[in-house]
């Protein structure tokens, strides 16, 4: 706690007076350039990541970066959504979940929790499409890569969700909203980004010919995640399942 009081005063002493500015026109109104969802966990933090300013990223955050079915439940994530597109008119919504997902771990022994935690059971239960996806497609998978594969594929799971919303539906069918799928890399700060296309999460920046390519124009050479896996494998678990 010592250290967080440390931070609130060098937060007022220093950023504040640097960005008087900024807070005073911020104090009118906000104006986010996207609506981010994405998990609680501490290793994840928006704003870092994306280097994004005060006012730029209105976020919604939960264990999973799960977004219910619409009327699934009388949570928060649907006021926020709702508000996001309705009042501050949002246009990129942001789904980002990370690899060693606590949740995902959680999701993939679900039968464990049901007495253990039964509120992260009710929770998780919401995205049981992508266990269910995981485990019958690629059950036979080892544990670290199953549980890559289930990060990746929880993603497109409440992408599909968001579209369930009207609000996004209708937005969507007008083109006036994009959705995006990313997953956070906590062991190098790298993102990979969903590629509908291509059915693949890629990284974000680079000519994807030349990403996936051998120097020959064709042929794959290096995929995401390759550096711990099997290359068979890494092309599977990063294929996704649109
Ligand atoms: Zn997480």
């Amino acid at each position: 706690m010592k250290k967080l009081m440390r931070g609130l005063r060098q937060f007022q002493d220093t950023y504040v007076p640097e960005h008087k500015k900024l807070m005073a026109s911020l104090a009118k109104g906000q104006s986010p350039n996207a609506l981010f969802i994405t998990c609680s966990d501490s290793r994840v933090q928006p704003e870092l990541i994306t280097q994004a300013e005060l006012g730029e990223l209105f976020v919604i955050r939960n264990a999973g970066n799960i977004v219910p079915p619409f009327g699934a439940t009388n949570g928060g994530e649907g006021a926020t959504i709702e508000y996001a597109l309705k009042s501050l008119n949002v246009d990129h919504i942001i789904v980002c979940g990370h690899s060693s997902c606590g949740a995902m771990k959680g999701l993939l022994q679900i039968g464990n929790l049901e007495a253990k935690m039964p509120l992260v059971y009710n929770w998780l239960i919401h995205t049981e499409a992508t266990r269910q996806l995981v485990e019958d497609n690629y059950g036979d998978l080892e544990k670290a890569d199953k549980l890559d594969m289930l990060v990746g594929e929880n993603v497109l799971t409440q992408i599909e969700n968001l579209r369930t919303y009207p609000a996004v539906r209708s937005m969507l069918h007008r083109g006036d909203l994009s959705l995006h799928g990313w997953i956070y890399n906590i062991n190098d700060g790298s993102i990979l980004a969903y590629d509908s296309e291509r059915h693949a999460f890629v990284p974000p920046f680079t000519d994807p010919n030349k990403t996936f390519s051998n120097g020959h124009g064709h042929g794959l050479s290096q995929m995401p995640g390759e550096h711990r896996l099997a290359r068979n494998q890494s092309q599977r678990i990063f294929k996704g399942s649109y």
